[in-house]
């Protein structure tokens, strides 16, 4: 089947006519479709469309653009199971984390409709009488919009619905390797669109141009009617964006890399630690900004953590994630599990690591027709070393022995990214202290590294990003603009700062 782009409320072909095989990465024999290859000409009809629905758009009510997410909301409720048992398809991570990834879009949607009857102001007195000063927040206009592949719906909603409630338009452009869960989202959002604005329906407000970041990527960071870009990826592909949508001032929010790490103290509820550091390094099979890629073992537990920890790992079961009783789904694409294999070899050549499990294509019986691999980890690990130091976005685990919270704490903030990090410990105090101390966007205690909630501010520091953050209330602050008015009514021109002072 071949699936098309949605421009200007029409879908179209591609001005290229090509088209990109989709496959199911646990199975490469089976073909989901065929998904546009599209250029920057699409692109150029799709900001076409966003500017001038922009105009429209942004006068519709926010509460009424609101109605319309809640709608979105209730469509992706129904069809919740049929989205999820796609995306595992198309993705590969299990039936019940693609569940929990449409489940974060539906909290998405409605936490956006409520919002759009709140979309606070401020107002603050004069510093003159009879004067009135309020603020208010206006939508930025278009926006582009680049995602990842390994949460296919949540991340786009996390962009997609506040940018909506807040009366931009939109141009999307979803990763080539999950255009199918992007499809289905667009289609609902368009025509939860047509059902309740009716014969106000406005055409183009949301536009989905599918294709390959080289090419439609950089077609939108480069427009010159665009007004802000909102990219979730690579550190590398961040740093180009926000490159090329410097040069004409875009607004840019970017969330990019991780390299988090779970601390386990001598003291810790080692059952609670074990079952986390599981769910956080080998759930999605690794490939979460989030995972936990590294493991900080105080050494009075190390070894026997270690051991527990083996023995969990070597019974996971590898799979198709719509069947049941699998626990981790095959790595997205021959290329992602050929740079996890390329990592392991890194580890193993680098001085002093030792693989304990895992470290090769798992290719047994089925398993043979995907892109599986075998979970690992990695002991005597140093913290600079490069398994220790960059994304390898896998079921890889780098596992590092300390001897107190300081230089656990020192060890974690040491990588250039700051994003998820995660503490066990039952002494009170240590954990006020980690809380204080570690530099990043998102800490844990007691929990695993991933398992962000969607009204919580959510995003990193240092290179995992440029400061904003998606998810809960700030994210309003990223698609709005501010609008300062003054009122006087005093019937005589007064000057601020001169005819008062
Ligand atoms: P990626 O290679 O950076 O790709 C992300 C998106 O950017 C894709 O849609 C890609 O298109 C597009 N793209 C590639 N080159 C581009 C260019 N020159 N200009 C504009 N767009 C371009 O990342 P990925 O491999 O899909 O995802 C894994 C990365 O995402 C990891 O680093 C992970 O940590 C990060 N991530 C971060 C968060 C977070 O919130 N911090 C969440 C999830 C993932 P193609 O599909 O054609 O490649
Ligand atoms: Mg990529």
């Amino acid at each position: 089947m071949k699936y098309n782009n949605l421009i200007n409320g029409q879908w179209v072909k591609p001005s290229s006519e090509l088209y990109i095989e989709n496959k199911n990465p646990a199975n490469r024999e089976d073909l989901i479709g065929l998904f546009p290859s599209s250029t920057s000409d699409d692109v150029d009809k799709a900001v076409n469309a966003a500017r001038q629905a922009f105009e429209k758009w942004r006068l519709v009510p926010a509460p009424r653009r609101g109605d319309i997410l809640k709608l979105v909301g209730d469509k992706l409720l129904s069809r919740k199971d049929e989205i999820a048992f796609e995306m595992t398809r198309e993705m590969g991570k299990v039936f019940a984390e693609t569940k929990g990834d449409v489940q974060e879009g539906i909290d998405t949607a409605y936490y956006a409709a409520s919002e759009g009857r709140r979309l606070f102001g401020h107002n603050a007195p004069s510093e003159l009488p009879n004067k009135m000063n309020l603020s208010f927040r206006v939508p930025v206009g278009v926006g582009g919009f680049i995602t990842p592949w390994n949460f296919p719906m949540a991340i786009p909603t996390w962009k997609l619905f506040p940018a909506l409630v807040c009366g931009n338009t939109c141009v999307f452009k979803p990763a080539e390797l999950t255009p199918k869960t992007a499809h289905t989202l667009v289609e609902i959002i368009d025509e939860s669109m047509r059902e309740v604005l009716g014969r106000d329906y406005i055409p183009g407000v949301i536009n989905l141009v599918h294709g390959k970041g080289s090419v439609v990527g950089e077609a939108i960071t480069g427009h010159s009617d665009i007004d802000l870009i909102s990219f979730t990826g690579s550190t590398a592909v961040g740093k180009r964006i926000n490159q090329v949508a410097g040069a004409s001032l875009k607004r840019v929010s970017l969330e990019l890399g991780g390299k988090n790490a779970q601390i386990v103290m001598d003291d810790a509820n080692l059952e609670l630690a074990l079952d986390a550091v599981i769910w956080g390094a080998f759930g999605t099979t690794g490939q979460r900004c989030t995972a936990t890629s590294r493991l900080i073992l105080h050494e009075k537990i190390h070894d026997e953590f270690l051991n527990m920890l083996t023995e969990r790992v070597q019974k996971l079961r590898l799979g198709y994630g719509n069947d049941k009783n699998v626990d981790v789904g095959p790595l997205v694409s021959e290329e992602q599990r050929n740079n996890v294999h390329k990592y392991v070899k890194i580890g193993i050549e680098e001085d002093r690591a030792e693989l304990v499990t895992g470290g090769e294509f798992a290719e047994d019986g089925d398993l043979s027709k995907g892109w599986f691999y075998k979970p690992t980890i990695f002991k005597n690990v140093r913290p600079d070393m490069r398994i220790a130091q960059e994304e390898i976005f896998g079921p890889v685990l780098a596992v590092i022995k300390t001897s107190s919270l300081d230089e656990a704490i020192s060890i974690l903030n040491g990588t250039r990214y700051g994003l998820s990090s995660s503490v066990f410990t039952n002494n009170v105090n240590d954990a006020f202290r980690a809380i204080r101390d570690i530099k990043a966007g998102i800490t844990y205690i007691n929990g695993a590294t991933i398992g962000a909630e969607a009204h919580m501010p959510f995003g990193g520091v240092k290179e995992t990003g440029n400061g904003h953050r998606e998810g809960g209330w700030t994210v309003y602050d990223f698609y709005t603009e501010w609008k300062a008015v003054y009122i006087d009514y005093s019937g005589k021109l007064q000057r601020a700062q001169i005819d008062n002072y």
